[in-house]
């Protein structure tokens, strides 16, 4: 059974890389009508924390990257790695190693200094006819994995294709800290095995862990998942993507007007595609998801291709469902809203990429507006204030929909001579605060007559 997973650590937001996996994995799962594990990676005691899991918990769900199984606690599950080191020590594929950081410092410096890898020595490692250094008195045991000395290690990766390490270039890895907390690489291994993972997607900065914990599951006697190693998402400075360089959390995204639709939409393309086609759906992608076509180089952060791929679905999105969307991102601003908003909505949304945008239109509707200077000193001039009186009277008297209120602005327009733009854009100026918007009968309506008056007469 295809089952995979996303391993989050909880030392942070979730990092739009990680989302990226998640999706990754989520749709590899769902494309085999397999399973989907959500699993927090704590283990870092001293960085976890609970606001973090709350906040990848919740970015997960904004996604609709629903698990199966999870969230799954590393840290829950401290009796089982301690059953699988005392396994391993009876074994003899894991030991005690009691060296100082000094010791280990002095090592290193050595092979610096004869230019050679700084690899640990193995000076704890047993070994057949070799006498181990006399335990020391209170110091603390890390315990090491016994890697293979000889021999390489080779993994058909589905992202990078075949990889091989000499195991050589790798020492006895620590697996368990002085203070009885197992490592990353051994925790992950254990986790995987238990919960019967098949695929790891991750991300490429891991392809330096793959040869041990490959290892270890050889040594546990555990199936081997297959790994899919994906490239690192560049900013467009060419770096990682980075916080510097703007907004990397799924969060930030959340707050900032985009759809959760959009968002996997444009974080799929990023690593993968499926021909020509930019934009899909999440069912369309999971119909195409089989692990094919994973790029394997690095692919680039393009801020302004998201905000149009967020437009697209913008649009598309029916007007009532924005609505709630565009009400709570009013609401952030002090403004409450009422049912006009699904209105408002329909006639901006074609000039709007975030639901950000859509609200800055929407205010004008619920709060008062402050046209510029400049706009009023061009738009609302001397000479047009007489014809300005004869609409705010005209529109008095109509009856308040946008047939008639079209009728009403055509008149004015004849009784002054003059042409449709000199109205509507001091119009516009003063009852929505700028001269660009959608057509004045339609903004009109939308609006209680009291209002426009009250805005026309000031
Ligand atoms: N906790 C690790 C990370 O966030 C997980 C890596 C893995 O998927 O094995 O990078």
């Amino acid at each position: 059974k295809i089952r995979t997973r996303i391993a989050p650590s909880p030392t942070g937001f979730l990092h739009l890389g990680t989302a990226r996996t998640a999706l990754y994995s989520w749709a590899y799962a769902r494309h085999h009508g397999g399973e989907f594990v959500l699993r927090i990676e704590d283990t870092d005691v001293a960085r976890s924390t609970q606001d973090a899991v709350e906040q990848i918990l919740a970015s997960m769900k904004w996604l609709g990257l629903d698990c199966d199984e999870g969230p799954i606690y590393q840290m829950q599950r401290l009796d089982r790695y301690t059953a699988v080191v005392a396994q391993m020590l009876e074994a003899g594929t894991a030991y005690h190693c009691y060296c100082t950081p000094e010791e280990l410092e002095a090592t290193r410096e050595a092979q610096r200094a004869r230019g050679e890898k700084t690899l640990y020595d193995r000076r704890w490692r047993p070994e057949p006819g070799k006498a181990l250094p006399p335990v020391p008195q209170g110091v603390p045991p890390v315990v090491r994995f016994c890697n293979p000395v000889e021999g390489d290690v080779t993994w058909d990766d589905l992202v990078k294709g075949e990889i091989t390490i000499n195991n050589r270039e790798i020492d006895d890895l620590i697996i368990v800290r002085p203070d009885g907390v197992p490592t990353y690489n051994f925790a992950v291994v254990v986790d995987d095995w238990d919960m019967r993972i098949s695929h790891v997607f991750r991300g490429d900065e891991h392809i330096n862990n793959t040869p041990w914990q490959i290892n270890m599951f050889r040594a546990l006697g555990a199936p081997l998942p297959v790994f899919g190693h994906l490239p690192v998402i560049l900013g467009d400075d060419g770096q990682k993507l980075s916080k510097r360089r703007g907004a990397v959390s799924v969060t930030a995204y959340e707050e900032n007007g985009y759809l959760p639709e959009a968002m996997l939409n444009y974080l799929a393309r990023l690593g993968w595609s499926h021909g020509d086609d930019e934009l899909f759906t999440r069912e369309q992608m999971v119909g195409w998801f089989d692990g094919s076509h994973l790029s394997k180089s690095p692919a680039q952060w393009d801020a302004v291709k998201l905000a149009w791929v967020n437009g697209q679905y913008i649009k598309a999105k029916a007007d009532d469902q924005l609505a709630p969307l565009v009400a709570a991102q009013l609401h952030k601003r002090g403004i409450a809203s009422d049912d006009r908003l699904a209105a408002i909505c329909g006639l901006f949304k074609d000039r709007c990429e975030t639901t950000v945008a859509l609200a800055d239109w929407a205010t004008a509707f619920y709060a008062d507006v402050a046209p510029s200077e400049a706009d009023r000193a061009q738009h609302v001039t001397d000479a047009i204030r007489p014809a300005l009186a004869t609409l705010a009277d005209k529109l008095s008297a109509t009856a308040w929909e946008k047939a008639s209120i079209a009728s009403a602005i055509k008149e004015v327009l004849t009784m002054h001579s003059i042409k449709m733009p000199a109205l509507a854009m001091p119009v516009r100026v003063l009852v929505m605060g700028t001269p660009q918007t959608p057509s004045l009968d339609s903004v009109l309506a939308i609006f209680s007559k009291e209002k426009v008056i009250e805005r026309l007469k000031a």
